[in-house]
This record gives C-alpha cells, structure tokens and sequence, in this order.
C-alpha cells in the first residue's frame, strides 16, 4: 500500500482541508465544538519482575482530613509544609493501589481493595481487574496486608453476597485476625470508628477456613516471603516478591505519603494504631528499600505506587517508577 511519508502526509493534509474549504464546507478546526471525554485511562500499570508479571491496580481514590497525614505536627507547620509542595491542604487524597502478582504458576493479589460500601470514589478493583485482562475468579491467593476497610471490604461481593474471589484463598497474619475477628472489636474501636469493625466481620468471617492465618515473616509460596510490619495495625504485614535476583516490598500501609514518610518519618499518621511502632517500622522498612535498592509498592501512594526509596540529606525521597511501553 502507498504511505506517504510524515512531512508529505501534512502537506496532503493541508491540500485536502483547503479543497475542503473550498466547497463550502467548515474544515475540521472551524467546528462549534470538540466533544470531551471526560474518562481516564483503565487503572492498571503492568512490568516485570524478573519472571513475575506485576500488575498495579486501581481501587480508586480516599479522601480524609489532610490532618490525618500528620496528626503529632501542629497545624500550620503541616500546612506550609504541604503548601510549599503544591499538594492539598484541605483534605487528603490518596489513591489505592492493589498489586497483583503472576508468578507464572499462581495469581496472588495482595489486599482486595474497598468493595462496594465504602467510598463512592472506591470500589474500582474488579473493574481494573477486568481492564488488565483477569476475572475475579483466575485469583488463586490472597494476601491480607491488614484489616483496614480499604483492604478488606472487598473480599465479600456484596450484591452477590459471597466472596468476590471465588476460587482464592487468603494468608493474615494471626495478630490480624485475631483482633479483627473478635466478639466485642465494636465496643473497643474509637468513636466514629465502630463501622470498622462491622465491615472486618462482615468480610472476614465468611472466609474463616480459606484463610491461613500465619506468622509475618512467613514464606506464603516461592519468590513470596511475608515482613513483619506492625504499627499502622497490631499485626500488619508487608510483602517481599523477589524473582531472578529482582525484589519488590509491598508495604501495604507502613509507608503511606509520598513526601511525609519518607521525609519525616517520625510525623505520626492518624490511622496509624500504635504509632511509635509505626514510627520504628516506618524507618526499618525504608532503610531495608534504601540499601537493598528494593523497588517499592506502596498503597497509598500516587498510582501506580510503585517506585524507589533514596537517600536525601539526612532523609530519603521517593522517586516514582516511569511508565513502561513494553515488557
Ligand atoms: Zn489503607
């Protein structure tokens, strides 16, 4: 077939709007007006971890009071802070990022994201899922990070009133369950909380014999190796995937701000439970990603959340994975 070649093809194109114009039709520009989308993108980012396909997938977006990054900073410390970095200073907005490891023999999602009654900017997985060319139930394992709602209420399909995931079984960690499984969790959850502990019940005790309750540090199958990381919750655990010599450190919630943890890792997080424990995790978690040169998936952070931890100063930054055409 003819192809014209780039310049060639401007000057057709040029020649072909004027012949246009000249019978007394309105060339393409003159149009009243230009129909936007208003659509992104599909929520997943794919690469390679030596031989394991990671998948990055988009539950949505949290918003919370901005106070929540930071809650042991005084307010208008925190305020000029955010400010001089262009991010919002009214309300704090973080994205969800679920991974999802194909190792080639198994596929193993770490954390299930919102599910249906969370958040109405929430709730994204299956779509995202679906984006990224798997079904709900292709899910072979799941990894519960912790029991935080936008971690765990999408276990249950919540239309469908059974598990999402038909054919997955789940690894927590026993500390995990067993706090957010027990009787009377309502009655110790702070106020305006409570509905915490509905949703964990809801969601957990339905998959109570799938879900293999383990020690964090545990190996859950080859190249998947549970680390301790508690803190933001009692027994909360992270991830390290490692294939042919290349590792990634799924920290579920132990690092949750671009800026803020890696910056100022002693500045306390609201939700984080035991927050000096938070705070020694924190610094373990991101010295072991500084010097090890680990890749990291963080949940919270701007999508994908997959990037790496440097040395900065006296601190370190986060410097974002770029996008990747081919794999
Ligand atoms: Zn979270």
């Amino acid at each position: 077939m003819f192809t014209l070649p780039r310049t060639g093809r401007r000057r057709f194109l040029q020649a072909a709007g004027a012949s246009v114009a000249y019978a007394g039709l309105a060339p393409r520009a003159a149009l009243a007006f230009a129909e936007q989308k208003k659509a992104q993108a599909p929520g997943y980012f794919r690469f390679m971890l030596g031989s394991f396909e990671i998948t990055m997938l988009s539950d949505g977006l949290n918003q919370t009071p901005f106070r929540f990054s930071a809650s042991n900073v005084p307010e208008e410390e925190l305020k000029a802070y955010l400010g001089a970095l262009r991010q919002p200073t009214e309300a704090r907005v973080s994205h969800l990022n679920v991974c999802l490891i194909n190792t080639g023999e198994k596929l193993v999602l770490v954390d299930c994201g919102s599910g249906d009654n969370f958040r109405e900017t929430t709730g994204k997985l299956t779509e995202s899922l679906e984006a990224a060319g798997y079904a709900p139930e292709d899910v072979d394992h799941i990894i519960i990070t912790h029991g935080h709602p936008d971690h765990i209420w999408g276990i249950i399909d919540d239309f469908a009133e059974e598990p999402r995931f038909a054919n997955a079984d789940y690894s927590m960690s026993i500390g995990e369950w067993d706090y957010w499984t027990q009787k009377d969790l309502e009655s110790r959850m702070p106020e305006g909380f409570r509905f915490f502990a509905t949703g964990a019940h809801r969601n957990l005790l339905p998959i109570a014999e799938r879900t293999k309750r383990i020690k964090p540090g545990a190996e859950i199958m080859p190249g998947l190796q549970t680390v301790p990381s508690p803190g933001h919750t009692t027994d909360h655990m992270s991830v390290l995937a490692t294939s042919r010599g290349e590792s990634l450190l799924i920290v579920g919630d132990a690092i949750t701000h671009p800026f803020i943890s890696l910056e100022h890792p002693d500045w306390e997080p609201q939700m984080d439970m035991d927050k000096a424990e938070a705070v020694k995790t924190r610094k373990r978690l991101i010295d072991m990603a500084a010097t090890d040169k680990l890749l990291v998936a963080a949940y919270h952070i701007p999508f994908p959340g997959v990037g790496h931890i440097v040395p900065n100063g006296s601190a370190h930054r986060w410097v974002p994975i770029t996008w990747q055409w081919e794999l």
